[in-house]
């Protein structure tokens, strides 16, 4: 039976309304810039790349090694030990997050999860689903973990394996904890064993392009690590990327004689219409095409701060961020351009696709509220 007329309608309408909507979204990380459209034939096929994307399963309607190249990409970017590497296209960096602390709570059952204030909300259903023990440090004011406040407790549970759960861009400030100032700790207080896992959600993409460069991947002491794909990449499906030490994953690693593969992934099931799409954007970006989007962010993210502040808005950002940060506007403008908000700040998140004109109507709608308000009051 085909679709009703009605339903139809309704089909057409809710894509002019998210068309609409994708025009005034500033507040989230998510990159609008690409175009799939050579992929879309696969769409007519059941593609499942269940389970160990290294293992050739006996359900052969997959795309394994596209994923394969795609880990391989991520695996240069990120500095992955030769040899000593693996991961697989999740469907995020919630998943690929969880996958680090499983890894890290199997190496060291009894250690304990450090990760500051501002880490993303779901860190703490990580912790809870793994049952992991856990403390939260400060953060300073700029979103960055608080190092002596890390290193004083550490310092008094030093019986227990730290295991640090480090932000490679904070969601709302897009602060990075420094990896070397990290092992520095671990170091002074003479720790023998400790896991790092970096949640690099947003930055993962090109935090290897940045100067001077973050100390944030496998070289600066990272055991595993997570990136979102539909972030600064961009895809019309959530996916990521998680990569870990392979001697670390071997240890959970079990043989399934169903799917003919080892079950070292967290979904059974996995997407294969995702990695397809990240293989598209690597291979038309590459390194070159990724380098020059982020050039154009950061572009962006000068020019808004510099607008905000000439407007008398107190913009600011991190160094090196193409997340621009400001006292949150009033709901009217928040809700227009989606702007998600806390404790009194919003955000902007400058991704490939922001021009400098939407940045201007932004900034003339918060002048504009406010003059009204003050004339109203
Ligand atoms: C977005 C984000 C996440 C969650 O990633 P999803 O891909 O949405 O699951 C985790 N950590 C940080 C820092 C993020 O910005």
């Amino acid at each position: 039976m085909p679709l009703s007329n009605a339903d139809k309608k309704r089909l057409e309408e809710k894509l002019r309304q998210i068309d609409q909507d994708t025009s005034m979204s500033l507040g989230y990380p998510c990159n609008f810039n690409y175009n799939y459209q050579e992929l879309f034939p696969f769409l007519d096929y059941s593609l499942n790349n269940i389970g160990d994307p290294y293992v050739s399963p006996s359900y052969k309607i997959n795309s394994l090694e596209f994923e394969r190249e795609v880990l391989q990409f991520f695996a240069g970017l990120t500095r992955a030990p030769k040899d000593n590497w693996w991961g697989y296209v999740t469907n995020g960096s919630t998943e690929g997050n969880l996958y680090g602390l499983y890894l890290a709570r199997e190496l060291y059952p009894e250690g304990i999860v450090y990760f500051s204030q501002h880490t993303h909300y779901s860190v703490s259903k990580n912790l809870h689903f793994l049952n992991m023990r856990h403390i939260m440090i400060r953060s300073q004011d700029n979103g960055e973990i608080d190092y002596d406040d890390l290193r004083e407790t550490i310092k008094i549970r030093r019986d227990c394996p730290p295991i640090i759960f480090a932000n490679i861009g904070t969601t709302m400030t897009e602060a990075k904890d420094d990896l070397s100032r990290i092992r520095e700790i671990m170091e002074d207080l003479a720790m023998e064993n400790w896991y790092i896992h970096s949640d690099a959600a947003l930055c993962g993409a090109y935090a290897a392009f940045l100067e001077p460069r973050p100390a944030w991947d496998f070289a600066d002491g990272a055991d595993s690590l997570s990136i979102s794909g539909h972030k600064f990449i961009g895809s019309p499906i959530p996916s990521g990327i998680v990569l870990a030490k392979r001697r670390n994953v071997e240890r959970i690693a079990h043989s399934v004689a169903y799917i003919g593969s080892m079950d070292t992934t967290i979904s059974g099931s996995r997407n294969g219409f995702t990695p397809l799409m990240l293989w598209h954007a690597v291979r038309t970006l590459g390194r070159e095409g990724l380098k020059q989007r982020l050039a154009h962010s950061l572009v962006i993210a000068r020019y808004a701060v510099e607008a905000f502040n000439k407007a008398g808005i107190p913009a600011w950002r991190n160094p090196n961020a193409i997340t621009v940060v400001l006292p949150e506007p009033s709901r009217e403008v928040r809700d227009k351009w989606q702007l998600a908000s806390t404790n009194g700040f919003s955000h902007i998140m400058c991704m490939p696709h922001l021009t400098e004109s939407v940045v201007d109507d932004l900034v003339s709608d918060i002048t504009q509220t406010e003059d009204r308000q003050v004339c109203e009051s």
